[in-house]
């Protein structure tokens, strides 16, 4: 990649030798749109004075360097990423005055132009290590220190950062300068900056504090002034609110940064980020058009997890990216413990178990999935550890852990962990340590079975019953596949479920729990009764695992099963088993779109229909045996369609329909009803056909060649000529399949540098199309050749999303498998990083030979 690499050795020594005491930065803003004015002065301590240590900075030049008052030659002491210093003495002062470059793709202090008014805003964007990019620092969690910062601007912006303003003044030219009061001692990585002149909607919040006394704290919520009139401020600072009151309940710990501001930023490469004071949030959960309450529950759950990382995280840090999970799973579990809790969006556990979990599941059963406690030995490796074992699959074991220790031990263990290591730096010994304390368990045993190795069990029940349907013999057996043989000890409740006579409802009729180890625990609680007609293992989703079903509850689950249970959770969980059945290749896809297309009306948690959805998506694009794929289609369509008219008018279900109709749009008679929606000659009682509606039809119409000459989205990005619009515009002429088309998309994100990472994401997401195997072809070439090139000379975000979403998957075949395993042993294949992406890839097209194959024979 490029910049410079970071080693955890080379941090660990630089931790060892030197302590962080005070940076004072300032930014001059007023230099034009490619770099800015970057002055660093740094106060640090060295623990062996003589000795050399660095400063990392990523910027084009480095003006002058000046350490304990001597002036340095940067050509001499500045290789493109580090300031070398040598003879340090045991208290220093360095000044490093550079020209820092604004960043195109989110990586460092970020410039974005609104096209609707020519207004420009930048954020920061720093984890892991892209601080460097602002100014000159330490750039490791360890080293922390109080940060002020100084910022000359526009005299038409505002600014933010992490701490409130000390002063505001004006320069000679007219400019303001900003000067914000010193931080606490934070990391690096969490320093943060806003400007531009922002739509700001301030509040402010009192908490009471146990002690009687209350604790002012200052809200905000901020957006580009484009996007004012869709910004929901009052909704975010209701749910903001709710979480400092919920966390100082259970915490016991005041918050410590003052001020709370939320600023929804353009051109995001992630959901969010917990900058102390100071959050950034993708602005695509500022909705344009109607969405349904999934979206704003998943924008509360995040909003939930960036806050809980104000105390894990931010007061209390991973010593090194090692302990990333560490962060990540405590604040995924508590967002959606958060909204269980404090909020009306009390089911959020099942939407974690279909949706959050999914990805847990999927992460852990590719080649490059890990430990939760994972090995990261440099930068690279922790960029791309910001993945589902970290997040959801952490969570889901955290989650186990609160159940194992219990819910009072497992909150005294953080309150304990906060008030013991505030404002210093932590890794899981410590958490294990205080969790020990509180629970008297121990955890040793524990952490080794789940934090220290990968890989997911698979439960089955086997349950052998007479010619009257008794349960003679019940067990559970828990397997693993060769790769990561592990089995682990699990807490989970087993419920049997059978259909009531009267209502035909299908209802919990008994619930075990107990404690499975090992390859078989005997299940004598169902013995000698009838056998239910569904066995769910995992019921109330415990524990962190996949289940089986048997073929007659498969076949249930096809004459309606899984909507006749009453049970949310329940059906979460059978939904779950029967996907993971899908992946496997032991279901054929067309079951699986028969069983959605059955149940899925029933369905009353938005957030798993739109997860079924996706699923259906995948399935039909992926998972189908080619022969079959036309039938599957017409079939999937026609229902949608039905279901689409049926839904109530208003309802998230008729917007869910809505979306799904228009994607799986697939005969002509589909295409003259979006042609028809869009023209607006065809409409549905409560459904708007509003921006991001016609933008997805647009998009399926352009795919399926009804705008090759792209005059549809020109006419669109005419009237939506917005950031949105155009990138929709790329992503709909990307879709048409013409060989031009593919030509310019891939001189657009592939061969352009530096492109928004949104716009490559959405360009690339619409190259490849399920039926448009001929047009990839001239591509298979050029992918493989070129990884090696994109990933020395791109950005890792960019070139993440390239390597991933340029791979040929409508190409999945055994050729292409040996074309990538030629790729893999050649010498372009040596980046670990990039070679772990294009591994993924190929598990991704032989995962799906497999369930293709299946669903050729069923
Ligand atoms: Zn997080």
């Amino acid at each position: 990649m490029t910049g410079g690499n970071l080693t955890r050795d080379e941090a660990a020594e630089r931790a060892r030798l030197l302590t962080a005491r005070h940076y004072a930065v300032e930014l001059d803003l007023t230099r034009g749109d490619t770099t800015f004015g970057s002055r660093s002065t740094i106060s640090f301590a060295c623990a062996e004075p003589g000795a050399a240590s660095f400063v990392d900075l990523l910027a084009p030049a480095v003006r002058s360097v000046t350490l304990n008052g001597v002036a340095l030659d940067p050509a001499e002491v500045f290789d493109g990423a580090r300031v070398h210093l040598a003879g340090l003495q045991a208290e220093n002062v360095v000044v490093i005055d550079a020209d820092a470059a604004y960043s195109r793709t989110g990586e460092g202090l970020h410039r974005f132009v609104d096209p609707v008014d020519g207004e420009v805003y930048l954020y920061t964007q720093f984890e892991p290590a892209d601080s460097r990019r602002l100014f000159a620092n330490f750039e490791q969690p360890d080293l922390k220190a109080a940060f002020q910062f100084t910022v000359t601007a526009p005299a038409n912006w505002r600014v933010w950062s992490n701490e409130s303003l000390e002063e505001l003044t004006q320069d000679a030219a007219g400019a303001n300068v900003w000067r914000f009061n010193a931080t606490e001692p934070i990391s690096t990585y969490i320093t943060a900056i806003v400007a531009g002149d922002y739509h700001v909607v301030e509040d402010s919040h009192i908490v009471r504090l146990p002690d009687g006394s209350d604790l002012l704290i200052p809200v905000s919520a901020m957006v580009r002034k484009s996007l004012a009139p869709y910004f929901d401020a009052a909704a975010i600072l209701e749910v903001t609110k709710a979480g400092l009151d919920f966390y100082h309940r259970i915490f016991d710990y005041p918050y410590p940064f003052g001020k709370y501001d939320s600023a929804f930023v353009p051109e995001y490469n992630l959901g969010a980020m917990e900058n102390p004071g100071l959050v950034t949030f993708n602005e695509k959960m500022v909705f344009r058009s109607k969405t349904t309450d999934a979206s704003y529950q998943g924008r509360a759950n995040t909003i939930m997890h960036e806050m809980a990382h104000m105390w894990f995280g931010d007061l209390v840090t991973m010593k090194w990216w090692d302990d990333l999970w560490l962060k990540e799973s405590f604040a995924d579990f508590m967002g959606a413990y958060a909204l269980v809790h404090a909020t009306r969006w009390t089911s959020a556990w099942v939407s974690f178990a279909n949706g959050r979990k999914a990805w847990a599941y999927r992460q852990d059963q590719l080649p490059s999935t890990h430990p939760i406690v994972a090995d990261i030995r440099d930068l690279e490796d922790a960029r791309l550890n910001f993945d589902g074992i970290t997040y959801a699959k952490g969570a889901s074991v955290l989650k186990q852990l609160a159940a194992y220790v219990g819910e009072d031990a497992f909150l005294e263990g953080a309150r304990r962990y906060f008030q013991r290591h505030a404002f210093g730096n932590t890794t899981l010994n410590d958490l294990l340590e205080v969790l020990e304390e509180t629970s008297g368990r121990d955890l040793k045993t524990w952490s080794r079975a789940w934090l220290e190795t990968a890989g997911v069990n698979t439960l089955t029940a086997e349950i052998d019953t007479d010619a009257a349907g008794v349960v003679t013999a019940a067990r559970i057996r828990q397997s693993a596949v060769p790769a990561f043989p592990t089995l682990r000890p699990h807490r989970i409740a087993v419920g049997g479920y059978s259909p009531n006579p009267a209502t035909g409802a299908v209802e919990l009729v008994e619930r075990v729990e107990l404690d499975v180890d090992g390859e078989l625990t005997e299940l004598p609680q169902l013995v000698g009764k009838p056998r239910p007609a569904l066995v769910l293992l995992n019921d109330q989703d415990l524990t962190y695992a996949k289940i089986r079903f048997t073929a007659e509850e498969i076949a249930a689950f096809e004459r309606g099963g899984i909507a006749a249970l009453g049970d949310s959770m329940a059906r979460a969980l059978a939904w779950s088993g029967v996907w993971h059945m899908t992946r496997d290749a032991v279901v054929s896809g067309r079951r699986f779109l028969d069983i959605v297309l059955r149940n899925i009306e029933a369905e009353t948690d938005i957030s798993v229909v739109q997860n079924l959805l996706r699923q259906a998506g995948l399935v039909r694009s992926q998972y189908l045996d080619p022969a079959n794929r036309a039938a599957a289609d017409a079939k999937v369509s026609a229902r949608l369609v039905e279901l689409l008219a049926a839904a109530a008018p208003g309802s998230d279900h008729q917007v869910a329909f809505a979306y799904g109709a228009v994607r799986a749009a697939s005969r002509d008679a589909d295409f003259d009803r979006l042609k028809a929606l869009l023209s607006g000659d065809l409409g549905y009682d409560g459904l708007t056909v509003d921006q991001d509606l016609r933008w997805a039809i647009i998009e399926e119409l352009a795919a399926a060649g009804h705008d090759d000459d792209g005059v549809l989205a020109d006419r669109e990005a005419g009237t939506d000529d917005t950031a949105d619009g155009r990138r929709h515009r790329a992503a709909a002429r990307a879709a048409r399949p013409l060989a031009e088309a593919k030509a310019e998309a891939w001189r657009l994100v592939v061969e352009t540098p530096d492109q928004p990472n949104d716009l490559i994401g959405a360009v690339l997401g619409r190259f490849h199309h399920g039926d448009q195997e001929k047009l990839a072809e001239p591509y298979v070439e050029p992918y493989f050749e070129g990884l090696a090139a994109i990933w020395a000379e791109r950005s890792i975000q960019n070139a993440e999303r390239i390597v991933g979403g340029g791979y040929p998957w409508p190409l999945a075949s055994d050729e292409l498998l040996a074309r990538t395993d030629a790729w893999l042993a050649s010498d372009a294949a040596k980046a670990p990083a990039l070679r772990r992406l294009v591994l993924e890839a190929r598990d991704d097209a032989a995962r799906a030979l497999r369930a293709q194959e299946c669903d050729r024979e069923a």
